[in-house]
């Protein structure tokens, strides 16, 4: 008998403490329902990407010298540089045709940093889906083409990323895009010292 009833105590304390234990869940779940959803609402709402970020690549086919630099340090060789010899010793390549198949490209910037003329340029452009896959074959026209700019567009709401915010603040929807984001700024940073 006793070992009965210490069994039904056992059991009703179990239960009391699975009931403690689900209400203190259920409160920390209805107290998230109060918090403002962190969701960026896509495509009303679109974060700006950082001023480093490596999209789609810009060309100035006016600067390009048909050295194939970036060809060679890209990781697929993927820039097709179509050129001619020149009249002359000193103009010894006539550039005909640039282009950059973004269906293959990796988006590491590696043509961007060597670039000898700096006719290449990465831009904040990401969305470049495509139903037939050879309309990502970009040429020197459409890799001249403008980015287009997210704080631009006047249907978007531009959001700043985590990196961008304002001290203490980890939502984008609270802070004014103007505000100045937290730390110094690039150009606040002093130019490293270079030992030689
Ligand atoms: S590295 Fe620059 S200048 Fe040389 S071919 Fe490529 S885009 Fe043109
Ligand atoms: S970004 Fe990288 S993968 Fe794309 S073309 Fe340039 S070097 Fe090649």
């Amino acid at each position: 008998m006793l070992g009965f009833l210490r069994q039904v105590g056992d059991y009703t304390r179990d239960t009391v403490d699975a009931a403690r234990n689900i209400a203190q869940g259920l409160s920390v779940t209805f107290d998230h329902l109060q918090r403002r959803p962190i969701t960026i609402q896509y495509p009303y709402e679109k974060l700006i990407p950082s001023p480093r970020y490596r999209g789609r690549i810009h060309y100035e086919i006016d600067k390009c010298i048909a050295c194939e630099v970036c060809v060679k340090v890209c990781p697929i060789n993927l820039p097709i540089v179509d050129y001619e010899p020149g009249p002359t010793k000193k103009i010894s390549k006539v550039l005909r045709h640039y282009s950059i198949d973004f269906g293959v490209c990796i988006f590491c910037a590696n043509c961007v940093e060597y670039c000898p003329t700096q006719c290449l340029s990465m831009t904040e452009e990401y969305e470049l889906t495509s139903f037939d896959r050879h309309n990502l074959n970009y040429d020197s026209v459409a890799l001249g083409r403008l980015p287009t700019a997210i704080k631009a567009d006047p249907s978007v709401r531009p959001l700043r990323e985590l990196a961008e915010l304002p001290k203490g603040e980890l939502d984008p929807h609270n802070v004014p895009v103007n505000q100045p984001a937290y730390g110094p700024q690039p150009k606040q940073v002093p130019n490293p010292t270079i030992l030689s």
